[in-house]
């Protein structure tokens, strides 16, 4: 049987399969995001995303970036397939240890799900916000790493 220690790893790719992620390690948190900026980039519902440490994510191919200033006062950069424009992860300047992969690049079937619904006071009248999500108005605690 496995046990605590034992090492998680996750595949993925972009949609157009140019950018190719292994990640070994577990998730420090699972958030999914209803910010503007979110549902800009994920063509209208929020984003689903699972936070590791930068040193276990390893991406190959190539990458563009761009970023813009958080409600934090932050930056977060994005990084993002130049062919398809499938969006693979984000760094905010705050936090550069640690690295909000877009669940959505992860390979299925995994065990990532959101654990906590975000930012919900911007999410459209129409979303479905799942009610068993921890949920927080607006941006929630920086997590912390499990040791
Ligand atoms: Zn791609
Ligand atoms: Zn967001």
């Amino acid at each position: 049987m496995l046990g605590e220690t034992a090492l998680m790893t996750y595949t993925g790719s972009c949609a157009c399969g140019a950018v190719t992620l292994e990640i070994s390690g577990k998730t420090l948190g699972t958030r999914q995001c209803w910010c503007r900026q979110c549902q800009q980039i994920a063509a209208g519902g929020p984003t689903n995303n699972a936070i590791f440490r930068a040193e276990d994510v390893r991406i190959d191919g190539e990458l563009s970036t761009g970023e813009w200033p958080a409600a934090s006062g932050n930056t977060l950069t994005f990084s993002f397939c130049p062919s398809c424009g499938a969006q693979i992860f984000a760094q905010s300047s705050a936090r550069k240890h640690l690295v909000t992969v877009r669940i959505g690049v992860i390979d299925t079937p995994n065990d990532l799900r959101p654990e906590m619904a975000i930012w919900t006071e911007e999410a459209p009248a129409w979303a479905q916000i799942d009610p068993r999500l921890e949920n927080y108005p607006r941006q929630p605690p920086p997590p912390q790493a499990k040791a």
